[in-house]
C-alpha cells in the first residue's frame, strides 16, 4: 500500500508539468515547430513547474481571474515518485512510483508555448490534484482513459496510450538531467483540445483505474477579498481537515523572518558532526551557538534556508539582454521575464558543480537573491519591501547547449541538479540598508569576468514582488532570483567560480567533470 493516501503528503516537493507530449498536442502546433520561435520540434522533455501556490484539494473552488473569462482544463495523470530517481533505466523506471495521481494543470489559455508568461499557469489554486492511488502492476498507465466533464457531459476524451514519450520513457528523460525525489509529481503531459470552462461551472476529470477529482470555478469578482486570500493561503484545507498543513512556512529555526532576526545579523546553515547547525560569521570562520569556531572548509554549507518556491528573472539588467541579443527572438517585454526552479536544484557555499565534458557554453550567473518573509498577496510596490525578510548570493548556472525553444528557458538549461548554488549567508533585511545599491561581480580562478550594481536592474525588487504577488500568493520561503548582469563566459571543470555581492556575501563554487559523478 503506498504511504501517499493524501496529496498533502506532498509538502515541500515539486510538482512538475509536461508539456507538447501528447502526439496530437504536438501535431496541433503543425509546421509552426519549425518556425520561429520554436525553429525545431522539442528534443528533450519539456518541463515546467506548478508551484506550491497552486496545488489544491479535489473539491477546492478555482479561481477565475477577472482577465481570463474562461480557463484551459489541463487533464492529466501525475506520477507520483516514491523513491529518489536519478538517471533511471526505462526498464526500471516504473518502480519507482509511487501511485498516480489525478490533476487538473489548469491554465489561462495562451497559444504561444515559447515563453508564456507565468500568469497562465502559476495562479492560486490552478493544479488541483488528488485523488492518489498507489502503483500496482494491475495499473498500466500507458494506457488509460481520461474523461473531462463540464456540468455533468463530458466534453474531451484522451487516453495516455498517445503519449509521445510513455511513462517509464518519460521518466528516464528526465531523470537523465534532474532527479526527482519522494513525493515529486509528474504530470505526463495534456492532451490536444484541452476544453474550456468558466465561472459557475463544475469541472470532473475522471482517469480509469485512478480515481475522479472534481471542483467548481468562481468568479474573482464573486469571492470577498477575505475568502480569496484565505483560500489561496490554505489550499489543502478544503475538504480534509486532517490534513497537515503542507507549504507551510518554514520554522523559525530555518527561516529568520523581519522581527525576530532583525539584529541577529548574517546567519548560515551548516552540517557538522552529523547535525544541522546555524552559525554566524567570525574572523577565523564560522561561530556555532555553543560557541565554537570553525574554519569555514570543515563544515559543509546547505543552502541558508529552507527554499519554498524559487522565481528566478531573465533578462532583468539591461546590458545583459543587449549582450545575448543575438540570440533572443523576442526583443521587448511588456512584463518580467519570471520562470521557476525547483529548490530540488540548490546547493549551497563551497559545493562542487558538475561541468558536462560534451557542452560548448555553461556559464555562472552572479544574482542577488530576496527571501520573502511575509505572505505577499497583491502587494503595491510601495508596500512591498515589508515583505522581504533578507538576502543572499546565487549562482544560478545555465547550460546553453540545451536551450531550447519551448518554455524557455527550459529546464533542462536551467534545473539541473546542483546548478543553483545559494549561499552562503542569509542576511536579513535590516541589515541592507539599500538593496538596489549593491556591487556585485563574479571572479572565475581569480580574475573578475561579470560586473555590475543592483541599481541596474531593469525591475527593482518592489516591482517585482508587485508583479508576482499580483497573480500568485508569494509565501515566507519562497525565493526571487533578481537576474544577471552582462559578462557571462564559458566556465570548465576545474574552474573555482566566486560570485559575491557586497554586504551579502562570497559564494564559492567549483566546477567538476564527469567523474566526479561517476559519469
Ligand atoms: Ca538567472
Amino acid at each position: 500500500m503506498s504511504p501517499y493516501t493524501c496529496p498533502s503528503a506532498l509538502s515541500r516537493r515539486t510538482v512538475y508539468g509536461t508539456l507538447l507530449n501528447h502526439h496530437d498536442a504536438l501535431a496541433a502546433l503543425g509546421e509552426q515547430v519549425h518556425a520561429a520561435p520554436y525553429k525545431a520540434p522539442p528534443k528533450a522533455p519539456v518541463l515546467y513547474i506548478k508551484p506550491r501556490n497552486t496545488w489544491a484539494e479535489p473539491g477546492a473552488a478555482v479561481v477565475v481571474p477577472a482577465d481570463a473569462p474562461e480557463l484551459e482544463m489541463g487533464a492529466t495523470l501525475g506520477l507520483v515518485i516514491g523513491r529518489t530517481a536519478c538517471r533511471v533505466n526505462a526498464a526500471d523506471a516504473l518502480g519507482f512510483l509511487a501511485g498516480y495521481v489525478v490533476m487538473n494543470d489548469i491554465s489561462v489559455p495562451h497559444a504561444a508555448v515559447y515563453r508564456p508568461s507565468m500568469r497562465f499557469k502559476c495562479r492560486d489554486g490552478f493544479c488541483p490534484m488528488g485523488p492518489v492511488v498507489a502503483a500496482s502492476e494491475a495499473i498500466n498507465p500507458d494506457a488509460l482513459a481520461i474523461t473531462v466533464s463540464i456540468d455533468g457531459t463530458v466534453v474531451h476524451r484522451s487516453c495516455t496510450a498517445g503519449l509521445i514519450r510513455p511513462v517509464a520513457q518519460l521518466l528516464a528523460d528526465v531523470t537523465e538531467f534532474m532527479t526527482l525525489h519522494p513525493g515529486d509529481v509528474l504530470a505526463v503531459g495534456v492532451a490536444a483540445g484541452a476544453p474550456r470552462a468558466r465561472a459557475g461551472q463544475q469541472v470532473t476529470i475522471a482517469i480509469e483505474g485512478v480515481g475522479e477529482l472534481t471542483h467548481t470555478l468562481v468568479a474573482a469578482a464573486d469571492m470577498a477579498v477575505s475568502d480569496a486570500a484565505s483560500l489561496a493561503l490554505q489550499p489543502w484545507s478544503a475538504g480534509n481537515s486532517a490534513s497537515p498543513a503542507p507549504a507551510a512556512a518554514p520554522t523559525q529555526a530555518t527561516l529568520p523572518l523581519n522581527g525576530n532576526a532583525g539584529s541577529g545579523g548574517p546567519i548560515a546553515r551548516v552540517a557538522f558532526n552529523g547535525a544541522i547547525h546555524t552559525v554566524t560569521p567570525h574572523p577565523n570562520g564560522v561561530q556555532f551557538a555553543d560557541s565554537r569556531v570553525l574554519p569555514e572548509a570543515e563544515v559543509v554549507w546547505l543552502p541558508p534556508f529552507e527554499a519554498g518556491t524559487v522565481i528566478a528573472l531573465g533578462l532583468n539588467y539591461a546590458d545583459h539582454v543587449k549582450e545575448l541579443s543575438k540570440e533572443l527572438t523576442v526583443t521587448t517585454q511588456d512584463e518580467p521575464l519570471a520562470f521557476l526552479k525547483s529548490a530540488s536544484a540548490l546547493v549551497g557555499h563551497r559545493a562542487q558543480t558538475r561541468r558536462p565534458a560534451d557542452v560548448a557554453f555553461m556559464h555562472y550567473e552572479c544574482e542577488l537573491a530576496v527571501l520573502i518573509g511575509r505572505t505577499a498577496k497583491n502587494v503595491r510596490r510601495e508596500d512591498a519591501m515589508a515583505h522581504v525578510a533578507g538576502y543572499t548570493v546565487a549562482n544560478d548556472y545555465a547550460i546553453r547547449d540545451y536551450l531550447e525553444n519551448y518554455y524557455r528557458p527550459n529546464l533542462r538549461v536551467k534545473n539541473r541538479d546542483g546548478c543553483t548554488v545559494l549561499g552562503p549567508w542569509f542576511v536579513p533585511a535590516s541589515d541592507v540598508p539599500d538593496p538596489h545599491k549593491l556591487s556585485l561581480r563574479t571572479l572565475v580562478n581569480g580574475v573578475i569576468t561579470q560586473q555590475g550594481n543592483t541599481a541596474d536592474l531593469i525591475s527593482d525588487i518592489p516591482e517585482l514582488i508587485e508583479y508576482l504577488s499580483g497573480f500568485m500568493t508569494l509565501q515566507p520561503g519562497d525565493v526571487i532570483l533578481t537576474g544577471t548582469p552582462d559578462g557571462v563566459v564559458n566556465v570548465n571543470a576545474g574552474d573555482v567560480v566566486v560570485t559575491e555581492i557586497d554586504g551579502i556575501g562570497r559564494l564559492v563554487n567549483t566546477l567538476v567533470g564527469d567523474e566526479a559523478f561517476n559519469r
